[in-house]
């Protein structure tokens, strides 16, 4: 991608949401504070902040709203920065022989734009074709919620999930397609409530234009119950 020179500003890049690697961006010293190390340090931040915009937080209100923010922050909604909290890789063998496609779909995501750190709400569709491992049904959701738990690009969050995936079943053949609305954008700058925010990473044979229509076909497939 040619960014244009006027991109350069760093406001201007997190605007426009662009990315900079697959990787989350973490600095050397990310896991030598514990946990409650980290929220102690958050409270005090979000404290400063909340003061600094004027607010009184002696009102019975606001008073635990630092605490409140700084366990949201490192136990929630970026929980999954922690490597210790990466669900298990548990596979079985394909006792089924079955060779087809595997589609989970509707896959609910709740992540955190790390531009605006605002909400990015949406499913996430995986499938993969299996080469004799296969994995939980829930492991794929779980996967999903720990990237998902972390500032993010939703360009990366799709990255991340189809490479671990890749990794996990040992095989190219994995495809995630997520479609989210980014709060930043429905709720402020250009306001607009209807827009969406389709990406895809498809590996191995789903970048074959036959399956990967197969792969299309069944996330349109809508199903009554
Ligand atoms: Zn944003």
């Amino acid at each position: 991608m040619k960014i244009k020179s006027d991109f350069n500003d760093v406001d201007a890049l997190g605007d426009d949401h662009i990315g900079s690697s697959s990787d989350t961006p973490l600095r050397a010293d990310a896991f030598e504070l514990t946990s409650s190390e980290k929220i102690d340090s958050i409270k005090a931040d979000v404290k400063h902040i909340l003061e600094t915009l004027g607010l009184d937080l002696n009102d019975d209100s606001l008073k635990g709203t630092p605490n409140r923010v700084a366990k949201m922050f490192v136990n929630e909604i970026f929980g999954g920065l922690d490597p210790a909290k990466k669900p298990s890789a548990s596979t079985f063998d394909n006792k089924y022989k079955y060779g087809e496609m595997l589609v989970e779909k509707n896959i609910t995501v709740y992540s955190t734009c790390e531009h605006h750190l605002l909400p990015i709400v949406g499913r996430a569709h995986i499938a993969y074709i299996s080469n004799g491992t296969v994995v939980g049904l829930s492991k794929m959701n779980r996967i999903v919620d720990y990237f998902a738990k972390r500032p993010q690009v939703q360009e990366r969050l799709t990255i991340q999930i189809v490479k671990e995936l890749q990794n996990v079943l040992n095989t190219e053949d994995v495809a995630c397609v997520i479609d989210a609305k980014h709060l930043c954008v429905n709720s402020r700058g250009i306001r607009d409530i209807e827009s969406s925010t389709v990406t895809s990473e498809f590996g191995g044979k789903f970048k074959e234009t036959e399956t990967r229509r197969e792969l299309l076909d069944y996330i349109q497939l809508d199903t009554q119950f």
